[in-house]
């Protein structure tokens, strides 16, 4: 007997079990639908669950997990300055709430995930690595990051190598790349030269102009002005297959670049961009000449001219712990977001 659902099932006598296994379940599937259609409906005036509309939903929904293993997907991993927040030592309200320490804002990183999972890409190995690494293998269907891109050689950005080593994961051959002074740095001193012996890494220098593409993934360093007491410092280019990103978490100064940040925001689709400082106010008896960054205020000026669609491209990041825009419902949060910047969080995603 054929399962025809629109004649008066009411007036058929099923009898095969397989039938009425089929019966039961294109109840629940109508069931379903009409539960989703009554929420769409309600929240958009739209009615999705008849005539052909019904049968693309259903495709879509089938199809989602498929299409999304086969984009290139930036993912937001931690967002604020090398130390963190709660910072060591600070009793003030932004690390502290009713005598117990805030919860932990995680350090800047970003993760790369591709059709290939073999191929997933962690940019910084942040102090958080353990809690971001873990993050990253479970939206990179359980594969871990088989490459580490790294900006230069303060505490926020490379010092969670030392997770990879032989006291913890005790990875195998994980390319590390970054500027030559880097790569010889973590290959002469140690403890990141018994990484290197003991091949839990493999570091990888990338020279400006040069390029290194992993998967549908092309990355290209460009060299910035940044206090250089280690490693030179480089932001990075990420080209996925329709879209690129710039990652730029410090600098000491746009005007110290021979670079124009003006024109590299225009020529790129998202700009991950330094927001060390809101302003200058933020850190009273320490000298901000010795820790130079441009303060948000700073690149606001500077965006003044550009049109609101550039200015949507800013994702500020590499917050401070005094940082204000850590706080949604701070004044500096509604002035930067009616300014037209976006303020990076955890769990962005950003399709490349
Ligand atoms: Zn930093
Ligand atoms: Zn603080
Ligand atoms: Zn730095």
């Amino acid at each position: 007997m054929r399962f025809r659902k629109s004649e008066g099932r009411a007036l058929n006598i099923v009898c095969d079990p397989i039938e009425i296994f089929f019966l039961k379940w294109s109840d629940f599937v109508e069931h379903l639908g009409r539960v989703i259609n009554r929420f769409i409906h309600q929240y958009s005036g739209i009615s999705m669950f008849y005539g052909p509309k019904r049968i693309i939903f259903w495709m879509v929904f089938c199809l989602s997990p498929i299409w999304g293993w086969c984009q290139v997907e930036l993912h937001v991993l931690g967002v604020t300055q090398d130390a963190g927040l709660p910072q060591l030592g600070c009793v003030k309200s932004c690390c502290v709430h009713d005598g117990k320490p805030r919860e932990r804002i995680l350090v800047v990183s970003l993760g790369i995930t591709q059709s290939d999972p073999k191929k997933g890409v962690l940019i910084e190995a942040a102090p958080d690595i353990n809690l971001q690494w873990q993050q990253f293998t479970k939206i990179n269907r359980e594969i871990e990051p088989s490459s580490v891109f790294i900006t230069h050689a303060h505490m926020g950005h490379y010092s969670g190598l030392l997770q990879l080593g032989r006291e913890a994961r005790n990875t195998k051959g994980v390319a590390v790349y970054g500027h030559p002074t880097l790569t010889e740095f973590l290959q002469r001193d140690q403890p990141w030269k018994q990484l290197v012996t003991l091949k839990n890494i493999t570091p990888d220098p990338i020279s400006m102009g040069s390029l290194k593409t992993i998967g549908e993934l092309t990355i290209t360093p460009i060299q910035v002005p940044h206090r250089d007491e280690i490693s030179a410092t480089y932001a990075y280019l990420i080209k996925g297959p329709s879209k690129t990103a710039l990652f730029l978490p410090d600098i000491d100064k746009w005007e110290k670049w021979d670079l124009s940040i003006d024109s590299l925001v225009r020529s790129v689709d998202y700009a991950f961009l330094d927001a060390t400082f809101f302003d200058e106010t933020e850190l009273p008896g320490r000298n901000l000449k010795e820790i130079p960054h441009p303060t948000v205020r700073e690149t606001m000026e500077r965006a003044k001219s550009w049109p609101m669609s550039v200015r949507q491209k800013v994702y500020l990041i590499h917050f401070n712990h005094t940082n204000p825009l850590l706080q949604k419902e701070s004044a500096a949060y509604r002035t930067v977001i009616d300014f037209g910047f976006q303020v990076a969080a955890i769990g962005n995603i950003i399709s490349l």
